[in-house]
């Protein structure tokens, strides 16, 4: 068994950016497929890792550590930088529970 990287050592889940990102979106990003633009992955945005000690919160994909999303706050504004993501899929309803 190898010993988890440092990345993964600090990685939470998704679920503990889902606030932040919320207050961008206006809806909750926990069900939002994200699929990474390093590997083409796509997994829900709570599956993925959560980097929220800072500056900003940074998402990455749980399979290749590729960043998919930043979120940086200040008092004048919200930065937000998807470039790594290829796409971000929104469900209309939310699924079966
Ligand atoms: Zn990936």
């Amino acid at each position: 068994m190898n010993p988890p990287s440092e990345h993964s050592s600090n990685a939470l889940d998704g679920s503990a950016a889902a606030g932040q990102f919320a207050e961008v979106f206006a809806v909750d990003v926990s069900t939002v497929t994200v699929t990474c633009g390093g590997c083409n992955a796509p997994a829900a945005f709570a599956e993925q890792h959560a980097f929220i000690a800072g500056p900003g919160t940074v998402i990455r994909c749980r399979g290749c550590d590729h960043i998919v999303a930043r979120l940086v706050q200040t008092p004048d504004e919200t930065w937000l930088e998807l470039s790594g993501s290829a796409s971000w899929r929104f469900p209309l309803t939310p699924p079966p529970s």
